[in-house]
């Protein structure tokens, strides 16, 4: 069976060449209530949820649910999938807080240097370009930051994060994330770009983006061009499930691949978008057939407002398990966790070991067969 990539519609209304125009799809995007109601019948918690939040303009921005925000393309998507739905339209349930609810889960404001400029692991580190996305995913994992209108980095910013890089001699990767980089223009990235290949130790640039997934229409040959100008620039992009692999969305992957730079996606496991091994397994399948390698799939950072959305961790290590041996060691994902307050990432991997002892381990398999490993003779 040959995988299809179902091409979108907009409504009847809209120019065709309207709808593949990305500035098209900035300038109608959906922000308030009344703008998602004409693309949905609002529940009674999607209801709610815009209501409470326009009841609390008193309050504080941390108080304040995160940003609304959605591409008309991407509402097109969400229309006709559930799953979509919950990533990008709120509910009231974001007013919940759990037992864990953190603005910061991952303790970034600790290993945030100079502005802009997250360091944990010693030869990798993110610049935060913008705050803005095209599209609020409802999960965030770094509502502290994303969608505050702080918008593009300061030129001052940008000098003081460029001679962080240049003295930290150990760093040999960029990662441009936000906020979403792709939000820019192609110039104003280029001029990123352009300076961090000025800093001779600097190996790889990765910028992490979903506007292939919520905004195709901005990947062009004028892009992807420059990307590769200044390569190896690696693309992490993010597609939670295979109802996002849309064929404008499959365009824009083949833009990228063709243009010789690489493509790696990262999702995060989310309640009734994608806690389904079937899921999965057809999510990886379709990125693998457009070149792109599926490589982390998080488990959900306890983040204020996620409560609802997030799959208890038994859960998960049961879908890992099903995954393992059923779906090709291409499309498999790293399976990872974020530890709170900063820990960094561990990897969640099934147990296959059912004894040991002095000179040897017993595994079991992923269809039962049980053997034993024994290390060299002395
Ligand atoms: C995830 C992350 C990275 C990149 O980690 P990789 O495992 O190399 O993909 C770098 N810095 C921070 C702060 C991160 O959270
Ligand atoms: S695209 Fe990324 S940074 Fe932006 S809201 Fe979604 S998860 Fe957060």
């Amino acid at each position: 069976m040959r995988i299809e990539f179902k091409k979108t519609l907009g409504s009847s209304t809209i120019q065709t060449s309207d709808w593949n125009s990305s500035a098209w799809q900035m300038r109608h995007s959906l922000k308030t209530k009344s703008d998602f109601e004409k693309y949905f019948s609002l529940s009674d918690s999607e209801t709610l949820a815009f209501d409470e939040e326009s009841g609390r303009q008193n309050l504080n921005s941390i108080e304040k649910l995160f940003k609304f925000r959605c591409t008309p393309y991407y509402a097109s998507l969400a229309q006709n999938c559930e799953a979509i739905r919950t990533i990008v339209v709120p509910k009231i349930q974001e007013y919940q807080t759990g037992w864990q609810s953190l603005s910061d889960p991952l303790l970034e404001k600790e290993n945030n240097p100079v502005p802009r400029v997250i360091h944990r692991y010693p030869d990798r580190a993110l610049l935060l370009v913008t705050d803005f996305c095209s599209v609020y995913c409802r999960y965030c994992t770094r509502k502290h930051f994303t969608g505050r209108d702080q918008a593009f980095l300061s030129e001052s910013d940008l000098i003081q994060a460029l001679d962080y890089f240049q003295q930290h001699t150990e760093i040999r990767e960029v990662i441009l994330s936000g906020g979403d980089p792709l939000t820019l223009g192609t110039a104003q990235l280029e001029q990123v770009l352009f300076r961090l290949r000025q800093i001779e130790h600097i190996e790889i640039i990765r910028i992490g983006s979903r506007m292939p997934v919520v905004c195709p229409q901005r990947i062009d040959i004028e892009l992807v061009k420059t990307l590769r100008k200044y390569g190896p620039v690696f693309l992490m992009t993010h597609f939670n499930h295979p109802d996002e692999l849309s064929f404008e969305a499959a365009e824009a992957l083949s833009l990228f691949v063709d243009h010789g730079i690489p493509v790696f996606n990262q999702s995060v496991l989310l309640k009734e978008v994608n806690n389904d091994p079937e899921i999965l397994r057809l999510l990886s399948r379709k990125l693998l057939y457009l070149r792109v390698k599926p490589y982390y799939l998080f488990i959900c950072d306890p983040v204020r407002g996620t409560n609802h959305l997030k799959v208890p961790l038994a859960e998960a290590e049961a879908i890992q398990k099903k995954l393992w041996g059923s779906l090709s060691g291409l499309g498999m994902p790293n399976f990872s966790l974020d530890i709170p307050q900063g820990g960094g990432k561990i990897s969640i991997v099934p147990n296959f070991e059912i004894a040991r002892d002095e000179k040897s381990r017993t595994y079991c398999g992923f269809d039962g067969i049980t053997a034993s490993y024994f290390d060299p003779a002395p």
